[in-house]
């Protein structure tokens, strides 16, 4: 990815508690119309967000090509981005267990998740990060030490590559789809 070092923090940092809400983890169910209308409604919130962001087209990219992270990333769920990698024909590795660094609150994280947000943030303290993924500096710090010793393990199926173009506009007729069928 590249990195403009003068760049602002991005959103999902600054407002991680909009994009590490409950309410945008898919593996939570939402059981009544108040939780769903706040969820529409944070939805929405981080949706914009990412659409002012100058990093989306790559920082969905890799959230579809390499990083199989959960939560809320570059304007899609995670179930979104499942279908858009169905559609582009990119299968990635079944999840490296080995590779989250635990859990918190209840969420899981993954080492992933912070390698995307550090190299999204790289000018931004590590408690930035920390923040939001929702863990402790020194595991942020270890994970780093970590990937920058073993390198981060690419789980992408190298026999497809698709450029950003590709994904945003698939991405742009998912996003869409779902749009209307909560609309019906
Ligand atoms: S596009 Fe990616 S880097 Fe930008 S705010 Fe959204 S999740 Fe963060």
């Amino acid at each position: 990815m590249t990195v403009d070092t003068n760049q602002q923090i991005t959103a999902c940092v600054e407002f991680s508690n909009i994009f590490l809400h409950p309410l945008l983890d898919e593996s939570q169910g939402v059981s009544n119309q108040a939780n769903r209308r706040e969820q529409a409604m944070l939805r929405t919130q981080a949706e914009k967000m990412c659409a002012q962001c100058p990093l989306q087209a790559q920082c969905l990219t890799d959230a579809v090509t390499k990083f199989d992270v959960s939560g809320f990333v570059a304007g899609t769920t995670k179930r979104q981005r499942q279908e858009i990698r169905a559609r582009l024909g990119v299968n990635l590795a079944d999840d490296d267990f080995d590779s989250y660094a635990g859990v918190t609150s209840g969420r899981q994280f993954d080492r992933a998740e912070i390698h995307r947000l550090r190299m999204a943030n790289p000018t931004e303290p590590l408690s930035a990060i920390a923040a939001r993924v929702g863990c402790s500096v020194s595991t942020v710090k270890r994970h780093l030490r970590r990937i920058e010793r073993e390198g981060l393990p690419t789980r992408t199926n190298e026999s497809r590559t698709v450029t950003p173009e590709e994904v945003m506009a698939v991405a742009a007729d998912v996003v869409n789809g779902t749009r209307r069928s909560a609309a019906a």
